[in-house]
């Protein structure tokens, strides 16, 4: 008999003894050693495959209401190209449900990283489901930052996500392109004199005091017009 496979063997049942213990690093590191000892031996990556769904799932999300990250899960890096390819999420279900479906797998949680994998791909192979699920992060990300700019033509304010700091925008006030460029602290605000646009996203969704082009009134020192 080979010694390298019994040896393996061993290696393996101590792997599963781990798992069950839900110890999933320890049970990584001896199916790591079970494919270094005797590659051709099956069940390292089966085991693999539960330690790394069980893995992104202890993983949960700040999102609002603690969504798991169906990315990880399906092993994909959710801020690469990766996780907006149809292709790949669905390469990526079937080699994980395949290696994981309870009827092959004979290893501890294995049914529960079958479940994950199962309600991931449910999600993300839902293009309006995926799409929502998407939405969520760049609220999460993106939207409570934001910097505020000023268009160099009518001084007009805006607010934009961080997203597009440093981008070309149109003044939808003035109708002029112009750098978002982040000022850093925001004029004090004085009511009837000047016009904040709040912009969310490409359109902006503003509220106006009143129109700046009338010369704002008075234009005391807190006006938007001399601080630019
Ligand atoms: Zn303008």
């Amino acid at each position: 008999m080979n010694t390298n496979k019994a040896e393996a063997e061993r290696l393996l049942e101590i792997g599963e003894e781990l798992l069950q213990k839900r110890d999933l690093k320890g049970s990584r590191e001896l199916a790591i050693l079970v494919q270094e000892t005797e590659p051709l031996l099956e069940g390292s990556d089966q085991i693999l495959a539960i330690v790394d769904v069980l893995e992104a799932a202890e993983k949960p999300l700040n999102l609002n209401n603690h969504h798991l990250d169906w990315y990880a899960i399906l092993q994909i890096d959710r801020n690469s190209r990766e996780s907006h390819d149809p292709n790949l999420i669905r390469k990526q279900y079937r080699t994980l449900a395949l290696l994981l479906h309870p009827d092959k797998n004979p290893f501890s949680f294995a049914e529960l990283a079958f479940k994950l994998v199962s309600d991931a791909w449910a999600v993300l192979s839902d293009p309006a489901q995926k799409a929502q699920y998407d939405r969520g992060f760049e609220v999460e990300e993106n939207g409570l930052v934001s910097f505020w700019t000023a268009c160099p033509y009518c001084y007009c304010l805006y607010e934009y996500a961080r997203v597009y700091e440093g981008c070309c925008l149109m003044c939808q006030n003035c109708d002029k392109s112009f750098s978002a460029v982040s000022i850093p602290t925001l004029p004090p605000l004085v009511p009837g004199e000047e016009a904040y646009y709040v912009s969310w996203g490409m359109f902006p969704m503003g509220f106006v005091f009143e129109s700046l082009e009338n010369g704002g009134g008075g234009g005391g020192d807190g006006s938007v017009d001399k601080r630019k």
